[in-house]
């Protein structure tokens, strides 16, 4: 059965949903994302999603489309018509189709496109395992606090990470680890966590935020500063943020364990504390 997509104010079967071939997006990756998990058919942090949309848009001088009232009403209507009970809605919007020239348009209607795709998050498969990850040295561009759809390099070094049986790569830059190709990096270490600040070399997670703050009120302390790979093979714990896998542990970085090999009690206790806060909502 096709799903149900969204372009351009329209629910159409996802064969007929078509965009140009002078699409920014498509020429010059000129187009900015959202990924919103969606648990127990609800949606996770919409407003926060939502805020962070504008923020990229603003970035790039792109128009707002739609406010943040009609993307919730695409973001359900989606999630309704595709029948989601767990999973995501993916949105995307452009600067739009215009002759190509390297100069932003004057006058180009925003491309906006949203789907949904199912998968196991609270059950996610990687939890009880633990994630396994390689270095890649950071080359993607140096504004990664905007969350454009320019992932070549991170599908590269994931891709890569998945040929030598692994889950993700954590990106490493000028000696310190800034993120993995999708989620925030953690470790634990003497007791604190750390994650690197937030700056234009990372993307301000929704999930690192939610995190810091449930570790905050939990009486963990945790420091917004950057380490080094040699820190977290060192640690007691290691572990990733993101909207759809929410926290998961890390026990192998470049093949060898940190700490004992196995999911660690931090990342596994802020893991339940995130979905205990979902239910309480
Ligand atoms: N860093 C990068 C590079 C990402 O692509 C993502 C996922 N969109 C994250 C971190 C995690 O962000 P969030 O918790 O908002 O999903």
């Amino acid at each position: 059965m096709e799903r149900i997509a969204y372009i351009n104010g329209e629910f159409v079967p996802e064969s007929r949903a078509r965009v140009s071939i002078f699409d920014r997006g498509f020429l010059f990756a000129d187009a900015v994302y959202e990924v919103t998990a969606v648990i127990g058919g609800r949606l996770v942090d919409f407003p926060a999603h939502a805020r962070r949309l504008a923020r990229s848009l603003g970035e790039l001088s792109i128009d707002p489309p739609a406010d943040a009232p009609d993307l919730l009403s695409i973001h359900r209507s989606l999630i309704e018509r595709n029948g989601v009970e767990e999973g995501s809605v993916y949105m995307q919007m452009s600067r739009g189709a215009a002759d190509r020239s390297f100069l932003y348009p004057h006058a180009s209607e925003s491309t906006v496109i949203a789907f949904t795709q199912e998968k196991k998050i609270v059950a996610h498969p990687a939890v009880a395992r633990g994630a396994r990850v390689i270095t890649a040295d950071d080359l993607r561009w140096q504004r990664r606090d905007i969350k454009t759809v320019q992932l070549l390099y991170s599908s590269m070094a994931r891709t890569r990470a998945a040929e030598s049986g692994c889950d993700d790569a954590w990106l490493t830059e000028d000696g310190v680890v800034t993120e993995a190709t999708s989620s925030n990096a953690f470790i634990v270490t003497g007791g604190r966590i750390a994650t690197h600040p937030l700056d234009r070399k990372i993307l301000p997670g929704i999930t690192r935020s939610v995190v810091i703050d449930l570790a905050n009120d939990g009486g963990l302390k945790v420091e917004e500063r950057a380490f080094t790979i040699e820190e977290a093979i060192a640690a007691e714990e290691a572990f990733m943020t993101s909207s759809t896998t929410i926290v998961l542990p890390v026990v192998r970085i470049d093949g060898v364990a940190v700490g004992d090999g196995a999911p660690r009690p931090v990342a596994l206790e802020l893991r339940r504390r995130y979905l205990e806060r979902l239910s309480d909502g």
